[in-house]
């Protein structure tokens, strides 16, 4: 009797790995617990950084932060920015080729070779030191799984020499690549933009030496690049120099012009304007200091935010002059662009966040880090690829509606009940009253039609809103609530840019039972609740239709005869004599009633408008 061979449920793990190989720094993010989250040993940083250092003698490559620690003492036997070399050739590479601090030449299969510690490595090789570093990183704060199967991104730019070359250095690595993904899709997937029907989403990612700004438009969940623009010599070690050159210059009197350009000496002082730079991101002033114990000489300046602003404006606005170039290729007009996400670690940095805010007259999504964005965009691909589906995780959706109050008490539901999240909503807001500078946002939750009925979640205020007639200003609202439910609501008036933004946790302090029993309320008074909506609404239209009447009145007074002018009159104090405990029947007549006895005016104010633009009159001095 022969023995059959029977293929064992093979134990590989289900879980995948989402991996963002960057240019400076690589990520690794899984799915777990219903959500992204981005993988490292406790203790240790997040983020891998893209370099591999050469010790000599034969020693193996060290990759990583204890790499980038020893490119201070031997930038010659040190290796960064692989991945501008992805499968490119020697020809291709041009101008940036003299920028490569290191040998580089092709091989004679035409892929390019690296020279270092007397040896030649092909950037597959070189970037598959890094996977394999950023794997075991993420998998060593993992338990037992070890995913082999990987999502990794690339820049939407990345031609198919580029991305085949990516993936032979995930081969090479020993890694199974279930799909190429682009960085702006990866990150889009992390804010839970694939779950909106349609729109423009702009993704600007800033990173350490490459700026890249993408236009994307998404339909039924389907993303497709629009456009791509971007400097690839453009990122955060510009700001570095900035400060390095401040550095150099101050202690021009006490080194020499070879000591100040030695590749140690700048290495180190890229340091200290990192760390000066990272700090302005959140104090008002940071120290650059930088010692030289060799040469017994200390450098020390404080820097204030404005200062370092001041430095990087011109960089700043060659990221934008990119976002213009985007959208005109995109065909579009800032306007048109429905969401901005900011990505790379120099979006941290808040003159940066202030233009792309300014530009896109939106406040961009930086709920999530923006250095971790793409790895956890990876890390949601890498769970829908492995059959896992975002809805079908009950932590996942919102249990009860969120919403702003409206005038008279309703509510607008910006985001229903049953959402999958992350998500986010944006809906456009107006002033009630004439010159109104400020606007109070109250931010409800729950499944009844009025404020009083639902749960009080928070207050805020945008102020300085530039006074102009009712219904002229245009305020942006978004709600977003991120993965681990927390909503951040942001308001922005269009015309100024002035904008707020405020966080909570709609789901704190409420149990279960509390969720139900507000649920039951409010199918157990939908019908009532429904009258008590439609009240408020008509009351607030009554509201708004008489101050309109109420001003064109002024102008036009002389011109109506006396009919219709006592017709309009009376209606005008039906209309203020009827109150709120009016039945929804009595109030849609009172309504009615002053929409019917204003047509006259309406059709005069119509011929007059008409008239003016015969006689070359702008419509103002009507
Ligand atoms: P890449 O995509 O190029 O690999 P990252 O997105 O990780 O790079 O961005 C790295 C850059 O972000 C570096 O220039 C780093 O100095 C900068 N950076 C990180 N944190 C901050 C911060 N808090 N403030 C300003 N810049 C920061
Ligand atoms: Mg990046």
């Amino acid at each position: 009797m022969g023995y059959i061979e029977l293929n064992v449920l093979n134990n590989q793990s289900n879980l995948a790995m989402g991996i963002d190989l960057g240019t400076t720094n690589s990520l690794a993010a899984v799915w777990k617990d219903g959500r992204p989250v981005i993988v490292h040993p406790e203790g240790e940083a997040a983020s891998v950084p893209s370099v591999i250092h050469f010790p000599g003698e034969d020693k193996a490559p060290i990759v990583g932060r204890k790499g980038r620690d020893l490119a201070a003492a031997s930038p010659e036997r040190t290796l960064f920015s692989i991945k501008r070399l992805m499968g490119r050739q020697a020809a291709e590479l041009g101008s940036e080729l003299a920028m490569i601090p290191f040998p580089v030449k092709d091989g004679e299969d035409g892929v390019l070779r690296i020279q270092v510690d007397g040896k030649s490595f092909t950037p597959q090789e070189l970037s598959a030191l890094i996977l394999n570093k950023v794997h075991d990183h993420g998998c060593r704060a993992l338990e037992e799984e070890k995913p082999d199967r990987v999502v990794i991104t690339v820049p939407a730019y990345f031609d198919d020499a580029q991305r085949q070359a990516t993936r032979d250095s995930a081969r090479l690595a020993g890694l199974d690549v279930l799909r190429i993904v682009n960085e702006p899709t990866a990150a889009c997937l992390a804010y839970g933009l694939d779950q909106n029907k349609t729109g423009n989403i702009a993704v600007f990612d800033l990173g350490g030496g490459t700026f890249d700004i993408s236009v994307l438009s998404i339909d039924d969940g389907v993303f497709k690049v629009l456009s791509t623009a971007g400097d690839t010599h453009l990122g955060g070690d510009d700001f570095d120099r900035v400060l390095v050159n401040l550095i150099v210059e101050g202690l021009k009197g006490q080194l020499s012009e070879e000591e100040l350009s030695d590749p140690g000496f700048l290495t180190g002082a890229r340091l200290a304007a990192e760390r000066c730079k990272c700090a302005l991101s959140s104090d008002p002033e940071a120290e650059l200091h930088m010692v030289l114990a060799s040469r017994g000489v200390t450098f020390h300046k404080t820097i204030t935010r404005d200062e370092l602003d001041e430095l990087i404006s011109p960089l700043i606005e060659k990221t934008i002059d990119c976002c213009r170039r985007a959208l005109s290729d995109a065909g579009l007009k800032p306007e048109e662009v429905d969401e901005v996400v900011l990505v790379g670690g120099s979006t941290r940095v808040i003159a940066v966040r202030a233009a792309a805010e300014n530009f896109f007259k939106r406040i961009p999504h930086t709920e999530l880090n923006p250095d971790e964005v793409v790895a956890l965009g990876a890390a949601v691909q890498a769970h829908i690829l492995t059959g896992g589906s975002r809805d079908m995780l009950l932590l996942d959706v919102i249990p009860l509606s969120l919403g702003l109050e409206t005038v008279g008490g309703a509510i607008s539901k910006l985001v229903e009940r049953n959402s999958t999240i992350p998500c986010s909503v944006t809906e456009g807001f107006t002033t009630y009253a004439d010159n109104q500078t400020g606007i109070d946002f109250h931010i409800v939750q729950g499944e009844r039609e009025m404020v009083s009925d639902c749960r009080s979640l928070a207050k805020f205020q945008l102020k300085g809103i530039p006074p102009m007639p009712a219904g002229m200003a245009r305020v942006a609202v978004r709600f977003h609530v991120d993965a681990d439910g927390v909503l951040t609501v942001s308001a922005r008036e269009e015309s100024t840019g002035v904008s707020t933004l405020v966080e909570v946790e709609p789901m704190s302090g409420l149990s279960d039972e509390e969720v139900e029993r507000m649920l039951i309320a409010s199918i157990e008074n939908a019908a009532e609740d429904f009258e008590t909506r439609r009240n408020a609404d008509l009351n607030t239209e009554i509201g708004t239709m008489l101050t309109a009447t109420e001003r064109s009145l002024e102008s036009v007074r002389a011109a109506l005869d006396k009919e219709t002018l006592d017709d309009i009159e009376a209606a005008i104090s039906a209309s203020r004599a009827a109150t709120s405990s009016e039945s929804p029947s009595g109030l849609q007549a009172v309504r009615d009633e002053l929409e019917r006895a204003t047509l006259p005016l309406a059709a005069l104010l119509m011929n007059n408008v008409a008239k003016s633009a015969l006689s070359g009159k702008r419509l103002d001095e009507v």
